[in-house]
């Protein structure tokens, strides 16, 4: 309840970044409150003067009183301030202070200047009676007499320490503290350095490695710890000593549980997982890394990533993930000098010193997304990581000396091997993971997905229930993917809407009316999902699990996921000539693509859109020369009825399908089917598409992708397809059930493609009529 009354002299900081104020206050005296008026917003109260500054002067008696005690006080000050050198000015000025003014004021000047704890500041200022401050500052003047003895045995005295010793002025921190815990830091840094040297002597690093932090903590000792290079140094040292040079995980590998392991975490993808073992095996029965190294090549989502984890896991090694797309400067893979300011290891060496194994997984991630720039090639860097016969002496930029990488088994993983750079592509084995089909999606989502995402939100399969037509329509009306990840997300979108009502029938303490709630809404889906939540709450009213669980039906769905995204439109959108349906592949999987041509009178020239690369244009010219050159074989002629197409007509080739650049040479015959369409008047079926690279001789080449176009032609509810016939093979990695849906029309020449193309085929003119023609 004691206070000090202070004028605020001086008031410096700011607000920003962090509110940071200093106050510089002059003291006038002690207080005592006696009532405390108000709080808010900031204290009022009544206060009684407890000391005057001007009692000091008639006070006579009771410095009389107080003799002794005041003498012995003033004698060990003298002694405190001839301890310090006189020549500062400061001091000086202390020393002259101690004699002009009156003895009272004493104890609170000394206090604060000499070395006290802020407790014990504030004790003296609690202390209102004159004797019993002298009494309790005493002891403290002691103190520090005794500390300035034992530094000054310690040390030679050095002006700047004496200096340090006393701060007059009374806004600045008494010095002498710091200076001492300086004296703390630099030992305790000295201390580290030496920790840090013995670590290196007991670690396991390389010989060479060795050497190099030997020399350098050499050079630590004898630097001083402001330079910059102190704390470089220091680092380099510390991650030197964290890498494991000779720590690794003891391989579990055994074939069996391997392949279990494999089946348990992934569906289907049974070719990726059948190479999987088979390089497991090599390993189990060679005992040692080098061979290639995988690279799993798919669209997104069809569990690359999570295969990778998976080969971690049997063989009971550390996994960590390396994102290299975007990647475009070397130093990421390789480090940077230790010469550059902010220089850190590359990737590499920070993922082992992550795992704290020299022998762990590593997934490198979207290989094929690796940027170039000025500031050197990634790939480039990369090679030198993954080849076997280099990898044992990988060099990192910052490290500076050799670290052997020949146990990190790496995993990569890519979209497309199109932008691989070829070196790069040549150390690795393509493993190719194609998209998955309807039923595979389903099996996925009902063994894998759907049991994740309700333990991620804490939901029983007691309280929601996602029938396997529902799962169709998820994937069928609001997913258009080759993998599943976006299918993961909108189960986990309905799992989140089914924790709403499931947490809020838990907490609902009156049952709603059942006709009410009938009324109120108008859409079914409403009523059926709020009468199993009233189930619910029914019985989670009870403490008992709910009976009956939330089924998503497709109102349920519609209701929770919004209207469905993806339509069926195919029938709709062939209900006139010019138009066919391509199938194309893309890194995220096949799509089918509606071509669409237009003719218009004009000069005879083609006008192309819809951001095409150089291939698809020469496809285009390609077909239109043959649709020329065979005209009369099949009857097409331009607007006004000449066998010469281009004669007074443009054409117009659209390629929609988004702002995705299209190239690639497969578009070829559905270009062509699509002009013959045009020009012939005549519909093309709706229900077929369609893929081949065409030649002027009308011949129909392979293509690839075969397999990831099939699923979109089958996804999208297209019934036949058109094929080369050298890609036949290619339909076995189809399943079976995919396969029976469809019907598959190989073809090795255009005839055969416009035949099946068209209801009741393309009719050729007989040649008799065109030899006569000729005649
Ligand atoms: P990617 O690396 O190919 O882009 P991820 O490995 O990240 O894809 O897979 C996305 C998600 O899909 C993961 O949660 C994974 O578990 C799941 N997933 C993908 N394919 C399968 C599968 N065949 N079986 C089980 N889960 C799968």
């Amino acid at each position: 309840r004691i206070g000090t009354a202070a004028l605020a002299v001086q008031v410096v900081g700011s607000n920003w970044p962090k509110p940071h104020y200093t106050l510089l206050v002059t003291g006038l005296c002690r207080f005592q409150i006696l009532q405390l008026l108000k709080e808010k917003p900031y204290p009022v109260a009544e206060v009684e003067q407890l000391d005057r500054l001007e009692q000091f002067t008639n006070q006579h008696k009771s410095e009389e009183e107080l003799g002794e005690l005041s003498e012995q006080f003033y004698k060990y000050a003298v002694q405190l301030v001839e301890m310090l050198d006189m020549s500062v000015p400061a001091v000086a000025k202390l020393r002259r202070l101690l004699d002009n003014l009156p003895r009272e004021a004493l104890p609170d000047i000394l206090t604060s200047i000499i070395r006290t704890s802020n407790q014990e500041k504030l004790q003296i200022l609690d202390a209102v009676r004159l004797e019993e401050r002298f009494k309790m500052t005493i002891p403290l003047l002691v103190r520090q007499i005794e500390g300035l003895k034992l530094l000054q045995k310690t040390r030679k005295p050095k002006q700047d320490d004496d200096k340090r010793v006393v701060a007059i002025r009374p806004n600045r921190r008494i010095s002498h503290i710091p200076s001492t815990t300086e004296d703390e830091e630099e030992e305790d840094d000295h201390d580290d350095v030496v920790m840090l040297e013995k670590k290196i002597r007991t670690s396991s690093m390389s010989e060479q490695a060795l050497k190099v932090c030997l020399k350098e903590i050499k050079r630590l000792k004898k630097m001083p710890q402001s330079m910059p290079e102190y704390a470089l140094t220091r680092n380099y040292l510390e991650l030197m000593v964290e890498l494991p040079w000779n720590k690794s995980t003891k391989d579990r590998l055994e074939i069996r549980a391997a392949r279990i392991l494999l089946d348990n975490d992934h569906y289907a993808m049974e070719k990726l997982k059948k190479r999987v073992l088979e390089y497991l095996a090599v390993r189990q029965l060679k005992n040692n890394l080098k061979g290639p190294i995988l690279c799993f090549v798919g669209p997104p989502g069809v569990g690359k990533t999570s295969v990778g984890r998976s080969i971690a896991k049997t063989l009971g090694r550390e996994f960590h993930r390396i994102a290299l797309g975007g990647v475009c400067d070397q130093s990421d893979i390789r480090g940077h000098r230790r010469t550059y300011v902010g220089s850190m290891p590359g990737r590499i060496i920070n993922g082992l010193k992550t795992v704290g194994v020299n022998n762990p997984v590593f997934l490198l991630d979207e290989v094929d997304k690796l940027g170039k720039s000025l500031q050197g090639d990634p790939a480039a860097a990369l090679l030198e990581v993954l080849d076997p016969e280099q990898n044992h002496s990988f060099t990192d930029h910052y490290l500076n000396v050799a670290f052997d990488l020949s146990q990190v088994l790496f995993i990569a993983t890519a979209n497309t091997t199109a932008t691989i750079p070829p070196a790069l592509l040549d150390r690795m084995e393509i493993i190719q993971v194609p998209g998955y089909t309807q039923e595979e999606k389903i099996e996925i989502a009902h063994r894998h997905l759907i049991p994740k995402q309700l333990e991620q939100h804490g939901l029983t399969p007691q309280q929601i229930q996602i029938p396997q037509v529902t799962t169709l329509d998820i994937i069928t009306r609001y997913t258009r993917e080759a993998g599943v990840r976006s299918l993961d997300r909108k189960l986990g979108a309905i799992c989140r809407a089914v924790a709403v009502k499931v947490a809020e029938g838990q907490h609902k303490e009156t049952k709603p009316d059942r006709a009410e709630v009938g009324e109120g809404e108008d859409c079914k889906e409403h009523v059926t999902e709020d009468a199993k939540t009233e189930s619910i709450s029914d019985t989670a009213d009870l403490a008992l699990p709910p009976e009956m669980p939330i089924l998503i039906d497709f109102h349920a769905l519609k209701d929770i996921l919004g209207p469905p995204m993806y339509e069926m439109e195919v029938s709709e959108r062939l209900s006139q000539p010019g138009v066919a349906i391509g199938l194309a592949w893309t890194p995220l999987g096949g799509e089918i693509m509606f071509v669409e041509a237009s003719r218009m009178d004009g000069e005879g020239q083609l006008t192309l859109t819809g951001q095409l690369g150089d291939v698809m244009k020469e496809s285009a010219h390609l077909a239109i020369s043959w649709l020329r050159s065979n005209a009369k074989r099949y009857q097409l002629t331009n607007a006004s009825g000449s066998f010469d197409l281009l004669d007074n007509t443009d054409i117009h080739l659209h390629f929609p399908a988004g702002a995705v650049t299209k190239d690639g040479p497969s578009a070829g015959v559905t270009i062509v089917t699509c002009l013959a369409s045009l020009f012939s008047g005549r519909l093309v079926c709706s229900d077929v598409a369609m893929t081949g690279e065409i030649t002027l001789r009308g011949l129909v080449l392979p293509v690839g992708g075969i397999k990831d176009k099939v699923l979109a032609a089958h996804r999208a509810g297209l019934k036949r397809i058109i094929i080369p016939r050298r890609n036949e093979k290619d339909l076995e990695e189809i399943a079976v059930n995919v396969r029976q849906d469809l019907t598959f029309v190989m073809a090795s020449c255009l005839d055969e493609v416009l035949n099946a193309a068209f209801d009741g085929g393309f009719a050729v003119k007989p040649r008799v009529e065109r030899l006569n023609s000729k005649l």
